[in-house]
């Protein structure tokens, strides 16, 4: 027996270790956390769709429609890919856009999913109309990156339908495919999307910076400001967004609101400071939160930033020297246009052969100028703008009728041949289209089919 001095031991702790539930998917971590350049959650499901090499389609009809029963079916998938940017903005928690970031968040076990979306700013702005139809993106940040060796992908601010340049390289972003022959636009989310590339033609989207970037020629030297004054002041809004609780911004901007609110009562001024006024009082008699666009108008009147406005106590605020920055309308009215970059525009774009062929009104949304403008000042291209989209949307229409005459012989087929008699309302509902058959075209195309597959002749 050992004598002498015995030592004393730690104890064990034999208790069960906590062990974290596994997580189906790689626990990606999303891009620019806490920062105002955070991943958009439609550029997170494509890079982790690409994390496990499947399509993003397969993710998303695979691993995530399934698990949101009630849109499961054709129908709400392609409704789901179609307002795909309702996915960035997250406005309703019911809805299935809502809870597509909680599947996420289940299947990657991580719980900071929500900061990819525009529901960060639930609490005092209002998230109707915030996020843009289409896909943008900044081609010389895209290009960039990839010469980098960074992760390519697409920052929530661009999602943001007011953001029209890019905060960084000051460049109008784009939102038709480079590519002449496709021109097409894209949804946020998508079958084949990845990000930085077409989802249609996968060319790559990115620019260098002096490339033949497709500005628009139009002097658009006062819009350019206002926009630089949005995407400066978009900056502000998410990094303090990212900083602070929504509790607390809601706090400071309706003490805010209220001081401006009292500074301008019973002054008589100008139509800017009128609907200055018409703002704040709505927001104090219906205490609904104010559209983005209305924080932005507030701001440039008053010549306070984001910052002021939602972070910091205003105390003095002159707006008499505070028409440097307009409303945006302003500038509209002011633009002066460049009449020969237009038409070479329109003629462009009767000279592209694409299988999209854009409407009349489209180009007019998308270069700014108003539809009866274009058709007053160059009646012969408008003109034929039209013809071409009228025989475009013809050859559509052909195009879908053939479609769904294949759909319907391949119905009533698969119904013959398994027994059924293909009744009208069977065949229609079969092919999901149950209002089909009030079609003349189609009711008679059905019955040419019944005589051919035998359950009538010809003469009946
Ligand atoms: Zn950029
Ligand atoms: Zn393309």
């Amino acid at each position: 027996m050992l004598s002498g001095t015995s030592s004393i031991y730690e104890s064990w702790d034999i208790s069960i270790p906590q062990i974290t539930k596994p997580s189906m998917f790689y626990s990606l971590e999303p891009i620019g956390l806490g920062t105002p350049y955070v991943e958009s959650l439609t550029s997170y499901i494509c890079r982790l769709a690409e994390a496990h090499s499947v399509r993003t389609g397969t993710l998303v009809l695979e691993e995530i429609i399934p698990r949101i029963q009630k849109y499961n079916s054709v129908r709400n998938r392609k409704a789901l890919y179609r307002n795909s940017g309702a996915i960035n903005n997250c406005g309703d928690e019911e809805s299935y856009k809502g809870s597509i970031v909680m599947i996420l968040e289940d299947l990657c076990q991580r719980k900071d999913l929500s900061l990819l979306t525009m529901s960060i700013w639930r609490s005092y702005i209002s998230l109707s109309w915030l996020h843009s139809t289409n896909r943008k993106w900044c081609p010389v940040c895209f290009e960039e990156w990839r010469k980098m060796r960074a992760p390519i992908y697409e920052p929530l601010i661009w999602k943001i339908k007011c953001l029209k340049i890019c905060p960084i390289h000051n460049t109008l972003l784009v939102e038709r495919c480079t590519n002449k022959k496709c021109n097409k636009t894209n949804k946020h989310l998508g079958g084949n999307l990845n990000n930085g590339f077409c989802e249609h033609c996968n060319k790559w989207l990115g620019i260098e910076p002096d490339d033949d970037l497709e500005r628009r020629n139009l002097n658009l030297d006062d819009e350019f400001k206002y926009y630089e004054f949005i995407s400066l002041n978009l900056i502000d809004l998410l990094t303090i967004s990212q900083m602070q609780s929504g509790e607390q911004i809601k706090k400071t901007l309706h003490r805010n609101i209220i001081y401006l609110k009292e500074k301008i009562k019973n002054k008589n001024l100008g139509q800017e400071i009128r609907k200055v006024r018409a703002i704040l009082n709505n927001y104090v008699s219906s205490r609904s939160t104010l559209s983005i666009e209305s924080l932005f108008f507030v701001c440039s009147v008053f010549g306070i930033t984001m910052n002021e406005f939602i972070n910091q106590k205003i105390e003095k605020a002159n707006f008499s020297k505070k028409y440097e920055a307009k409303g945006q309308k302003e500038f509209i009215k002011k633009r002066k246009i460049d009449w020969k970059s237009v038409e070479n525009t329109l003629e462009h774009i009767l000279s592209v052969k694409s299988d999209h062929v854009p409407s009349l009104k489209q180009i007019s949304k998308d270069i700014g100028i108003d539809i009866a403008m274009l058709r007053d000042k160059y009646p012969g291209l408008s003109r034929e703008i039209s013809k071409n989209y009228l025989r475009y949307k013809k050859s559509m229409n052909i195009e879908n009728k053939n479609n769904t005459k294949n759909k319907l012989q391949e119905a009533m087929i698969i119904l013959h041949q398994s027994g059924v008699y293909p009744s009208a309302n069977r065949v229609a509902n079969e092919i999901g289209r149950p209002a089909i058959m009030l079609q003349k075209e189609m009711y008679n195309y059905w019955k040419s089919l019944l005589c051919n597959l035998g359950y009538m002749s010809e003469d009946r």
